[in-house]
């Protein structure tokens, strides 16, 4: 019986708040609080049983501190923006309270992705006796937790991992992103990265592509070369993998919306003056762009996460494709979110769960391939992400 404290009502935190509070057993007392409260009681009011509420701004220390201090929750879910990680980080330790995130800290001033800073509170989390559990998304998250599923039970070495996120939903909008629309345009705009033989390659945004042929009746699909943060734990964490890659589906309709933005100037991060007032393109954008909330009712079809490993078990070279199919209207229909927020909310809670049940709780800050995945794997399949594993010939791997 614990109390989550849960910062963040957008359309994660919707979907953590609605799976926490279906698993009254484990979290038996739940807090949400967010800068604008009036959103945490809009989601409060969908539930059937009571939750508390707060306000809160997540980048002020010591009001959060305070906050933390005359809740006393055992663990602080982070389901804000990535901006404030950190913050959430130090008040948790001045708090003394274990904390989960699912996604890496990013200045806001730099599109930059990386684990350096959150990496740099391992001592003080370990002296605290503290658990920091980083990335329990989907992508990073649960991708991770399957990486290491694999290289328990099915391979004794991964040489290629391909992570492939594909989303076959359709909102009917003309443009619109499927969360945050800033956090979502500064990473799909950044430069390509994979990994190759011990060192970093680079390519321009999305201009390295392939058809990909997606399972569950989806079919082939535009993939793209992409940065994601979790290469940087997994080719850490498993250093046997010689070449990881991440690769993203997008229509033809996003990236044309996409490169006329980029083009006129949209996307930019930097501030600009206009009549006076200091103005950050993305940002302005974003006020116009559609609130990823309201596509929950629009969006119909299917998302496809999943890894593919290449690697040896007894000798003999083997492919593996590990996946989960979710379908948008399925989730809508169980939380009022699509599929994009129920895939990163499952394993938020799940994540939480693994804590609070003292399966994952270690002090110090951890990645998630990092923990034992099956008491993990089980949990996606009870609560919501199921997930399959098929065995692939050379013709199934991607190029
Ligand atoms: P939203 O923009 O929908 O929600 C963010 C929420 O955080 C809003 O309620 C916002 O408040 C609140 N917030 C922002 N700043 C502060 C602050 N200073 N103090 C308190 N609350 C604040 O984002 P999403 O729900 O789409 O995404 C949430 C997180 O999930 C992000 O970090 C995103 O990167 C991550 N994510 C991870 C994925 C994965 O698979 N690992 C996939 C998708 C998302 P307000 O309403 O006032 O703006």
């Amino acid at each position: 019986m614990s109390k989550v404290l849960i910062i963040g009502a957008g359309g994660v935190g919707g979907v953590v708040v609605h799976k926490c509070a279906q698993l009254a057993e484990v979290f038996d007392e739940i807090v949400l609080a967010s800068r604008t409260e009036s959103k945490c009681k809009a989601i409060a009011a969908q539930l059937s049983r009571p939750i508390k509420t707060a306000q809160v701004d997540a980048d002020n220390v010591e009001e959060l501190t305070a906050l933390l201090k005359a809740e006393k929750p055992d663990l602080v879910v982070n389901v804000a923006l990535p901006y404030q990680d950190l913050h959430i980080m130090d008040a948790c330790l001045n708090a003394g309270i274990d904390y989960l995130d699912t996604a890496n800290y990013e200045p806001p001033e730099e599109a930059k992705f990386e684990y350096s800073w959150q990496w740099a509170y391992q001592e003080k989390f370990e002296k605290a006796g503290l658990t920091a559990l980083l990335g329990s998304g989907f992508d990073p998250g649960v991708t991770n937790v399957y990486t290491a599923y694999l290289r328990k039970h099915y391979l004794d070495e991964i040489h290629e991992l391909d992570i492939i996120d594909c989303n076959a939903g359709d909102h009917g909008q003309p443009f619109a992103t499927n969360f945050n629309p800033e956090i979502n345009i500064r990473e799909v705009t950044a430069k390509g990265r994979y990994w190759k033989n011990g060192e970093w390659c680079e390519t321009p945004p999305l201009t390295v592509n392939q058809s990909y042929d997606f399972p569950a009746g989806i079919g082939p699909k535009n993939i793209y070369l992409m940065y994601h943060e979790e290469l940087e734990s997994i080719t850490k964490h498993f250093p046997e993998i010689k070449r990881a890659r991440f690769w993203m589906t997008f229509s033809d309709n996003y990236l044309k919306h996409l490169e006329v933005l980029q083009n006129v100037g949209m996307t930019r991060i930097d501030p600009v003056d206009y009549n006076g007032t200091e103005v950050i393109p993305l940002q302005f954008l974003k006020s116009v762009l559609p609130d990823p909330g309201s596509l929950g009712p629009l969006t119909k079809g299917k998302t496809c996460i999943g890894c593919v490993a290449k690697g040896i078990k007894d000798g003999q070279e083997k492919i593996y494709y590990i996946y989960n199919i979710c379908d948008h209207e399925e989730c809508y229909a169980e939380v009022q979110s699509q599929a994009i927020s129920y895939t990163t909310g499952v394993p938020a809670m799940i994540g939480a769960k693994m804590i609070l049940e003292n399966k994952w709780k270690r002090p110090g800050v951890w990645n998630m391939e990092q923990f034992d995945p099956d008491p993990f794997m089980d949990d996606l399949n009870q609560y919501g992400l199921p997930w399959q594993v098929v065995e692939l010939d050379s013709t199934g791997l991607i190029s």
